[in-house]
């Protein structure tokens, strides 16, 4: 530091002791000289238990090896790897654990002496962050491929419904003709015909209750970790629609028994119709709310500020096939009701005290089951 006196000397170690990150200077043979407040926080261990030591201590193998060697490489060729540039690291703390920082290093002299002053901020919390949000993408596009396959194969299965009726029907015309012209190879060949559009009608059958009605993976299960969980997933997609999603819930839910990702299919399903629903709306507000009405089941409600069910849908709403959107496919509520009816439950819409709509889930308690 330039200037000098007392006044100079303790704003230099106020400025080191309440910096937020990590500062360290280590003279020429990696001895450490100076070790703020910050880095106590970090490693774990006190000033003076590192103050006058090799900065190894703090690093984890095979760097705790190698630094020394490092320092003295740079002092022989000057060939900068870390100082002046700044890197992702790894530091150790007192107790064994590594945890990951950035570290950015400049040098100097100090009275003729060359030192190395080091910034450190921690990286953890960043990266955890950003794993969690990782899991999440990968949560979600599983959740969403489940609901995408449904809808296929809801949508194929009745799409090929009808020709394939068409042909057996036709086929049984040509039977019949066949038949009465004793036509015998006409004949078996529509008696063919007729066999493997049945087989083809099956397989469409299959692959729909398949999707749609397989044995679910149930295990007794907290229930409102499961709706924070959908509602996280849910919030990839509703923040970027100016979407808030809030949530409530009464003091002790039961546990239920239910497969947490079908739940979270019906639930992500719901946020998704009702951020489509408010898309045009000054308010976008979901309110979901976990409650225990009877000691027989918990209740999970979708509320939104959207504009409500069109009447005349409201009887209907979860019919296959119905949807009042562009390109919409209309089986996202049938298969939430699928989904909800195999859990022993039931899933139906209201309209909201405030206008919008609001989706109420009954789940059937877990017969022995507290919360954890
Ligand atoms: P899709 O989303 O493909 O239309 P769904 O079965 O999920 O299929 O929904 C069927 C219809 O129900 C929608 O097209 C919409 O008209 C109505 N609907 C669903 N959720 C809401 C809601 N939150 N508010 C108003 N209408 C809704």
């Amino acid at each position: 530091m330039r200037g000098n006196g007392d006044k100079d000397h303790s704003l230099f170690e106020a400025l080191i002791a309440t910096a937020v990150d990590g500062i360290m200077v280590i003279d020429d043979k990696a001895n450490v000289l100076v070790y703020n407040a910050a880095c106590e926080r970090l490693f774990g261990y006190e000033a003076d238990e590192v103050v006058g030591r090799n900065v190894n201590m703090l690093m984890p193998a095979p760097y705790h090896d190698a630094h020394d060697g490092y320092v003295a490489r740079y002092l022989a060729t000057g060939e900068k790897h870390i100082i002046g540039i700044g890197r992702e690291v790894s530091g150790r703390r007192k107790d064994g654990s590594t945890f990951p920082m950035n570290l950015s290093v400049g040098e100097g002299l100090l009275r003729g002496r060359r030192i190395f002053v080091g910034i450190i901020t921690d990286l953890s919390d960043r990266q955890a962050r950003e794993r969690r949000f990782q899991e999440l993408q990968t949560e979600m596009w599983h959740v969403s491929r489940l609901t995408d396959m449904g809808q296929v194969a809801a949508g194929l299965a009745h799409e090929l419904n009808q020709p394939l009726t068409a042909i057996l029907n036709y086929t049984n015309t040509g039977l019949d003709i066949s038949h009465e012209q004793k036509d015998e190879d006409l004949e078996s060949i529509f008696t063919k015909i007729g066999e493997q559009t049945a087989r083809a009608g099956n397989i469409m059958r299959r692959l729909r209750s398949f999707i749609e009605k397989r044995e679910p993976n149930r295990t007794e299960d907290n229930i409102v970790r499961t709706v924070e969980e959908a509602i996280r997933l849910g919030m990839l997609d509703a923040s970027e629609r100016g979407v808030s999603i809030r949530l409530k819930t009464a003091a002790a839910i039961p546990n239920v028994f239910i497969d947490r990702i079908q739940i979270q299919q019906v639930l992500v399903n719901l946020m998704k119709n009702a951020a489509d629903a408010m898309e045009k709306s000054p308010r976008r507000e979901i309110n979901i709310l976990v409650t225990t009405p009877s000691p027989d089941f918990v209740q999970i409600s979708v509320a939104d500020t959207g504009p409500g069910i069109a009447p005349a849908i409201a009887d209907k709403l979860f019919q296959p096939f119905l949807t009042t959107k562009q390109g919409g496919m209309g089986v996202g509520l049938n298969i939430c009701r699928s989904i909800v009816e195999a859990h022993g439950g039931r899933i139906w819409a209201e309209q909201g005290p405030e206008g919008g709509a609001v989706f109420r889930i009954n789940l059937p308690v877990a017969t022995d089951g507290e919360s954890p």
